[in-house]
């Protein structure tokens, strides 16, 4: 169903909101917020929503931000405990600064990503699917549908970082810390902080993935890009890839024809086998 709707109406249908088309641009649902049954109104061209019970309203980006806040304050330490084992060496401390939150409802956590000035860009969700091919069980990370792809930690480079983590100067630190996916740079994080290193850790949301807009945000800084030692591997048309290598050399080009360069740049490379606590 969800490819058929409007696009307006996906991110409200992605978190589980059971929208029905009422008339025109108008759709209808239990409101998310007070749960009162259809007084929940929303609009497919934009996506301004209202409430006729409890009389909150909003747009997409209000919404997600309800979601996530009624989720964070219902995740229990349990819920914390469990994310621990699944993600092991990262702690429940690294997860609440993060601010992730458990949907009880759709079971599946959610990893909120903010841009430079704290506002939330996407709502990526992460969750255990069962492949209907082989019978696995594998881990699936999601985009809310219309979000824009934005750096996970771009908020502790921006100028309100400090007023969002006490530990972080305003702008970020000198040195910055560029990972290879949101649970890298959460592990990235526990090591900095554990080791009292002053490094700020974000992440792109992928090897392959670099958007040209992220590059002011290390204007200045020493940046340090710690992609995944990846195996040289043959595609099937012959050619030799290296995900993490080709993802950073990726980085490096498109920093080189930036107006906002960084200081400098500098890269780790670990073996697989390094140890991350
Ligand atoms: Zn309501």
């Amino acid at each position: 169903m969800s490819n058929e709707l409007p696009e307006f109406i996906k991110p409200f249908h992605f978190h589980g909101v059971d929208v029905s088309h009422s008339s025109g641009s108008e759709w209808t649902a239990e409101c998310p917020i007070c749960d009162k049954g259809e007084h929940w109104y929303v609009n497919d061209t934009n996506g301004m929503w209202e409430c006729k019970s409890c009389g909150e309203s909003g747009n997409v980006s209000t919404f997600l931000k309800h979601h996530h806040a009624q989720c964070l304050s219902d995740t229990t330490p349990a819920q914390y405990k469990e994310l621990a084992t699944l993600r092991h060496p990262i702690p429940t401390s690294i997860f609440k600064i993060n601010r992730l939150a458990y949907d009880s409802d759709n079971r599946r956590w959610l990893v909120p990503i903010y841009n430079d000035t704290g506002g939330l860009s996407n709502l990526r969700v992460w969750f255990k699917v069962k492949d209907p091919k082989t019978g696995d069980y594998k881990y699936l990370f999601l985009n809310t549908p219309g979000c824009k792809a934005q750096l996970f930690g771009a908020d502790q480079l921006g100028p309100k970082s400090k007023e969002r983590y006490p530990d972080v100067p305003k702008g970020g630190h000198p040195h910055v810390i560029l990972c290879e996916g949101e649970w890298d740079g959460m592990a990235m994080q526990n090591i900095v902080n554990k080791a009292k290193i002053e490094a700020t850790v974000v992440a792109v949301p992928g090897a392959n993935i670099y958007k040209d807009y992220w590059s002011k945000l290390f204007k200045g800084k020493t940046l340090w890009i710690c992609y995944d030692n990846d195996e040289d591997r043959e595609t099937s048309s012959g050619k030799i890839v290296n995900p993490g290598k080709d993802g950073m050399v990726r980085v490096l080009g498109r920093l080189k024809a930036s107006k906002s360069k960084p200081k400098e740049v500098l890269d780790i490379s670990w073996p697989s086998s390094t140890p991350l606590s």
